[in-house]
């Protein structure tokens, strides 16, 4: 069985052709500056990636352009799109509807439509996406896989915000989080990895965009990300949590409109607004290892906050079997890893340094102490992968 995943943004598409038999993506790439002029790339395993420069008006176009490379007589991997048994798509929101991937219809569409308020970036582009690879392959199931389902299971305590209700009621302001789908394919590795399906897993995604999510029987408990992506541990240039009132304070010293505040708090914080160096933590430790102070201080603040979160998760859980290390930093920055889990004994979390510094990127390794009472593990996460397997999962 091969299923196709999606992954639409305003000017590019990403996609992912997956052999479910094989469990593996057997093509692979990326349609960029779509609605400007046109850039693609195409990688399969073992071969020379393919690059060009197609005309993509709209999102029809590329994913037309994605069908005629992946059937191609020398660039292609099937021989036709018939084979094609299924579609995954990627939505960053689900809302409060719809709490589990769901085969994409009419009404499924209808209500993300209606929500596109509560996700203005990535809503619109992926319905768009949708539609267009729905116009293109009519007969085939297309399913709808949402960041924001894995936290369903969450209790009212722990995403009702402490202002008045009424506010929840009438404009949905509540944590939803975001991640969940990488946070739900790694914390069942570690379930794994543990021998407990039970297990009690805190899972630190940490890239571009970072968010931490306690899980306990396989279901998400908190998540650090809130009513938006914004909220939890700092990142490249969001600032995560803040005091409420600061950007109403950034509004009336400096005159800043809602929108310029938010770009501050979005574009123009986290290690780069900290550092002025960069958002890409690899500059940013290069900075710091040169004597510059504020980008030290920004590693020190990114640091200080992750510790903060999963001290409060542990006490959440009342203990906890595993910490998970993914994405971007997590997977790859050692020295990182080894900040964050530094002084957490007292709570059972021990590194083994040298397996740390050693355990090579990609790879799922464990990185604890002998004997310690937390496992600590590196484990590559997969969302394409897991959006294949849902989408597998409910049309086969
Ligand atoms: P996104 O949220 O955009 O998917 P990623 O998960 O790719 O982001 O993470 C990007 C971050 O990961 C950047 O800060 C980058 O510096 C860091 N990173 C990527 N590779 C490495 C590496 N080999 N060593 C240290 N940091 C890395």
């Amino acid at each position: 069985m091969k299923i196709l995943v999606v992954n639409a943004g305003s000017s590019s598409l990403k996609y992912q052709l997956f052999d479910m038999t094989e469990n593996r993506a057997i093509a692979k790439g990326n349609c960029e500056r779509i609605g400007i002029d046109g850039a693609v790339t195409h990688k399969v395993p073992g071969r020379e990636d393919y690059k060009a420069t197609p005309s993509f008006p709209d999102h029809r176009a590329a994913i037309e352009c994605v069908l005629g490379l992946l059937t191609d007589e020398k660039l292609g991997v099937i021989s036709s799109v018939k084979e094609i048994a299924a579609v995954g798509h990627r939505f960053a929101h689900g809302g409060e509807k719809l709490r589990a991937s769901a085969v994409l219809g009419a009404d499924e569409i209808a209500y993300l439509e209606s929500i596109v308020e509560l996700n203005p970036l990535h809503g619109p582009p992926a319905i768009s996406g949708f539609k267009a690879c729905k116009e293109v392959m009519p007969d085939i199931n297309h399913v709808g896989v949402f960041d924001t389902s894995y936290y369903s299971a969450m209790e009212e305590k722990a995403y009702i915000y402490p202002i008045p209700y009424e506010l929840y009621e009438q404009y949905k302001i509540r944590r939803y989080g975001f991640h969940g789908t990488s946070h739900r394919f790694v914390a069942a590795k570690a379930a794994e990895m543990v021998g407990d399906k039970n297990a009690k897993i805190i899972t630190c995604h940490l890239g571009n965009g970072s968010s931490i999510t306690a899980t306990v029987n396989g279901k998400a408990i908190d998540t650090s990300m809130g009513f938006t992506p914004q909220d939890g541990v700092p990142m490249g240039t969001r600032s995560g949590a803040l005091d409420p009132t600061v950007p109403t304070y950034i509004m009336k010293k400096t005159g800043a409109t809602p929108e310029e505040t938010e770009k501050i708090l979005n574009s123009k914080s986290g290690l780069l607004g900290v550092s002025g160096v960069s958002s890409d933590c690899r500059d940013v430790w290069a900075a710091a290892k040169a004597g510059n102070k504020r980008a030290k201080l920004a590693i020190d603040i990114l640091v200080h906050n992750a510790k903060k979160i999963i001290g409060s998760y542990i006490a959440e859980m009342n203990g906890c079997d595993a910490l998970v290390f993914t994405a971007g930093i997590g997977e790859n920055d050692r020295a990182m890893r080894a900040a964050i889990a530094k002084d957490l004994s007292f709570l059972g979390i021990e590194m083994d340094e040298e397996a740390n510094a050693t355990c090579p990127s990609g790879e799922v390794a464990d990185v604890s102490k002998k004997g310690a009472k937390v496992k600590t593990l590196v484990i590559p996460t997969n969302e394409e992968y897991m959006i294949a397997l849902d989408t597998q999962n409910l049309t086969k």
